[in-house]
């Protein structure tokens, strides 16, 4: 099957909007064993729209467009389609009706242009919106394109979110046939170079199945998709010694999930102590949601002041060994552990550049990590700009603890 993707927007053409729409809907279509194609964004110009449909509709079996379904004048996905394929619209009474609820549970009435949304090209079929006005449009075998199937979804993220999976995913599943498995392994503190090395016979004994390797800057996901569920346990069995620690999970969960999970198993809690990092590990950990339960919070702990004013560093500790060291980690990390009462104290400090700081090359962290047994600590050169030193130091640090709670 070739899909396409449209994002319709001027805005994703500047730097004001991201089309974030494809990507979430690339990362569904892997999940369902399919793939794009082509992607394309483009402008709420009606000529531009119309000629993309035109070549869309002779390369590919399934269009998706997001956005142009709303009742301002810029939004004309349907009409346009429409009128490509030389469809007339009419009025949906369903889509109308769910129009008029929508603003009577909201104790108003819809502007008369609002209407517009509920129109719908004959022959197509509309997708209900649970979430907002503009219902989407499921367009099956239209007019002389039989085969080809076209969806078009709302561009407020959300609510195209939603209408994929309670509406497109199900009927797109129907569509497929066979179903697909997916094994998704989660894999931490590897280089994916070396990741990749280290598992290519494995790889190769089960090459039936559909792989990918997908490196981010905190972590490895190793896909393999296959129409055969033993197949996919015959691989999980025998990945899981050549992963040995270095797997942080199986199934949806990532790196912070792994942790927080593990940390509530033992009933144990954790405090942090950031400088470099400025918060974006506790950022991480609370926008898992019942992250409450394992982390107590934390300190940004910046400037040298803060270091000693919030959390008690010795003026002469940093004087000594630099802010950016092993000896002020350590002491950061059990200072917080100490303060709020925690299982685990992490401290994190380095240099995440553009310059040196100090003493500190660039790039250059320390990760400390205070327990039960006794505080170990970590040096590391991490490469990237400002920001990925960043994210890789938040990642090093829950990987640090990760592994502690693992071998405890
Ligand atoms: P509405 O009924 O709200 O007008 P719509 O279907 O007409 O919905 P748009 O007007 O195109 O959609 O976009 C609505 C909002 O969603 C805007 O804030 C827009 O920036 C955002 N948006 C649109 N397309 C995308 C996309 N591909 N990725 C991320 N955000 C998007
Ligand atoms: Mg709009």
């Amino acid at each position: 099957m070739r899909i396409e993707c449209i994002a319709i927007g001027t805005e994703l053409l500047t730097t004001r909007r991201l089309d974030t729409n494809s990507v979430w809907l690339g990362e569904r279509l892997a999940s369902l064993g399919l793939a794009f194609h082509r992607k394309t964004a483009v402008g709420d110009s009606h000529e531009d729209l119309a000629a993309l449909f035109r070549e869309a509709l002779t390369r590919s079996d399934l269009i998706l467009t997001t956005g142009g379904l709303g009742p301002t004048f810029d939004d004309f996905t349907k009409e346009c389609f429409a009128e490509v394929l030389g469809v007339e619209l009419r009025e949906d009474a369903q889509s109308r009706e769910d129009m008029l609820a929508f603003y009577a549970a909201r104790k108003r009435v819809p502007p008369e242009s609002n209407f517009k949304q509920a129109l719908l090209p004959v022959g197509a079929e509309a997708l209900r919106n649970p979430v907002g006005t503009a219902p989407g449009v499921w367009w099956q075998d239209p007019k002389g394109h039989p085969g080809v199937r076209i969806v078009m979804m709302p561009g407020v993220p959300r609510e195209m979110k939603r209408m994929w999976e309670e509406q497109v995913e199900p009927r797109l599943r129907a569509l497929a046939g066979a179903p697909t498995h997916t094994l998704r392994m989660v894999v931490a503190g590897v280089p994916e170079s070396a990741l990749d090395e280290r598992i290519r016979e494995v790889r190769q004994r089960h090459g039936d199945l559909d792989w990918t390797i997908l490196a981010s800057l905190t972590q490895v996901e190793l896909l393999a998709r296959g129409a055969d569920p033993a197949a996919l346990e015959a691989a999980r069995a025998d990945f899981l010694p050549v992963l040995g620690e270095d797997l942080v999970g199986l199934g949806a969960g990532n790196l912070e999930d792994a942790v927080l999970e593990d940390l509530k198993a033992r009933g144990e809690t954790l405090a942090l102590a950031e400088s470099m990092t400025g918060g974006l590990l506790a950022a991480r950990l609370t926008a898992i949601a019942g992250a409450s339960e394992a982390f107590l919070g934390g300190a940004t702990v910046y400037s040298p002041r803060a270091k000693m004013d919030l959390l008690g560093l010795p003026p002469d500790l940093l004087a000594r060994e630099g802010t950016v060291s092993e000896a002020t980690s350590r002491a950061l990390a059990e200072a917080v552990r100490a303060r709020l009462g925690a299982t685990w104290g992490l401290g994190l400090t380095g240099n995440a550049g553009p310059g040196t700081e100090g003493k500190a090359a660039l790039g250059a962290v320390f990760i400390a990590l205070a327990g039960p047994d006794g505080t170990i600590a970590k040096a590391l050169t991490l490469p990237g700009d400002r920001a990925d030193v960043q994210l890789r130091a938040a990642a090093s640090a829950l990987d640090l603890l990760r592994r502690a709670l693992r071998n405890g």
